[in-house]
């Protein structure tokens, strides 16, 4: 099984960003799951990446041309598919996992993870979608989910496919849920 993560190309401003990211790398590799993600070795992306390469884990980074030297390629990765486009990112890193997942990050990391709700949400895709929501930091995005559906903008059937859990533990149970190839299917 591989889990795709997005996460922050900047570490953020508190410690436990990064030590999450890498405890979750760790902890993914430990429980023989892949790791998909940017392919960047900066910020959450390479702490993440990092910590799974050490705990012996497999890491496929997916990466856009240009990206290549904004991101910092990470260039000890089992795999780095390096792709024309952001679109072709998107859809390749989909389709090599089986769940998706985002660690706290900014407009990158809410962009791509919407994509992939936004997708389970039309039926393009099935893999559940989570959200770590790390010290509180979607507790303002959970809000704006929440008003959405008592605004009669997000139906309740489709609220269920946000999944947000407060701790990597809680993650790692709903991902031992999982099977294989449930996933996108594109
Ligand atoms: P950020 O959360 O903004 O630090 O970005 C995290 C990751 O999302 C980085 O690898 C960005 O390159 C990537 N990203 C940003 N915008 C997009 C987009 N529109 N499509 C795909 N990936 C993106």
């Amino acid at each position: 099984m591989r889990v795709c993560v997005y996460c922050g190309s900047l570490p953020g401003d508190d410690p436990r960003f990064a030590a999450t990211a890498r405890a979750f790398g760790a902890a993914v590799a430990r429980a023989g799951y892949g790791v998909v993600y940017g392919g960047g070795r900066v910020g959450l992306m390479g702490a993440l990446a990092d910590a799974a390469l050490a705990a012996g884990g497999e890491v496929i980074g997916v990466i856009p041309q240009r990206l290549t030297e904004m991101e910092i390629a990470h260039r000890r990765l089992t795999d780095l598919r390096v792709v024309a486009t952001m679109h072709e990112r998107k859809a390749l890193m989909a389709e090599l996992a089986d769940a998706f997942v985002a660690l706290p990050g900014g407009f990158g990391t809410f962009e791509e993870y919407f994509e992939i709700v936004t997708w389970v949400q039309l039926g393009l895709a099935d893999a559940p979608c989570l959200l770590a929501n790390i010290a509180g930091y979607f507790d303002g995005l959970l809000a704006l989910i929440d008003g959405a559906l008592a605004k009669g903008f997000v139906t309740k059937r489709n609220r269920a496919i946000v999944e947000a859990f407060s701790t990597v533990e809680g993650v790692l149970r709903r991902l031992a849920e999982v099977r294989p190839h449930d996933g996108a299917s594109f």
